[in-house]
């Protein structure tokens, strides 16, 4: 494993990208960001300001946001405007179900463009190993030169009951259609990145081949 190592995940909703960063992150202490969570919060905060997507882009709006980010057990957290937003919230039905709609906005992309790419310094000064981050565009758009790429993949029925397990109701086909079709930054599997089907592998056993390559690096 090299001195600094940045590892991106990405994959559809459902996939398994948070259980194996969280794993990651704790046996090779690395930074868990988990870059869903941000469109997920910022898409809470402009439901509680009733700014529509129509409206959501626009400069006067997103002028408001502050983002900034808070380290809790290995795991960056965003917060907007000095707040954290519960958990409860981001998993929401609500914001699952439109959270695509704002997340296809250019603006608020290069918005969370800068931030995300911040993570890197956040996790080298806060003494981490190095820094997991999943997503949809992470190794294509984000981290390009990230030191290893995964795209995980999952039959639908168990990325559904996964999503039930979780007590969860989101619609990840509909999801996953809008994220790949969109026309900025659409979800899709970098050539370089290591291709991994999790439906019939135990999170232990993704962990294991995922270490390989690791301390392969
Ligand atoms: O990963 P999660 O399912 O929490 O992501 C929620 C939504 O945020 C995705 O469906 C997608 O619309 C958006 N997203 C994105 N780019 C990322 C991460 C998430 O567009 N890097």
């Amino acid at each position: 494993m090299k001195n600094f190592t940045v590892i991106a995940i990405d994959g559809g909703a459902g996939t398994g990208k948070s259980t194996t960063a969280n794993l990651l992150s704790n046996q090779f202490n690395l930074l868990h960001v988990d870059t869903g969570s941000h469109y997920r919060a910022i898409t809470a905060a402009f439901l509680d300001s009733d700014v529509t997507p129509a409206d959501a882009g626009k400069s006067q709006n997103l002028n408001k946001i502050e983002l900034n980010s808070a380290i809790s057990k290995m795991k960056s957290t965003i917060t907007i405007n000095g707040l954290t937003i519960p958990q409860g919230i981001l998993r929401s039905d609500k914001i699952n179900s439109i959270v695509s709609s704002y997340a296809s906005i250019p603006s608020i992309r290069s918005l969370l463009f800068d931030y995300q790419k911040s993570q890197i310094e956040l996790a080298r000064s806060n003494q981490f190993s190095g820094l997991v981050m999943e997503g949809r565009d992470i190794g294509s758009i984000i981290l390009p030169n990230a030191d290893l790429k995964l795209f995980l993949t999952a039959d639908e029925t168990i990325r559904n009951e996964r999503r039930e397990l979780d007590g969860e109701s989101d619609q990840i086909s509909v999801r996953d259609h809008l994220d790949t079709t969109r026309k900025i930054a659409p979800l899709t599997r970098c050539i370089d990145s290591v291709l991994i089907d999790t439906t019939e592998l135990t999170k232990d056993e993704v962990l294991s081949r995922i270490s390989q390559l690791i301390n392969n690096l």
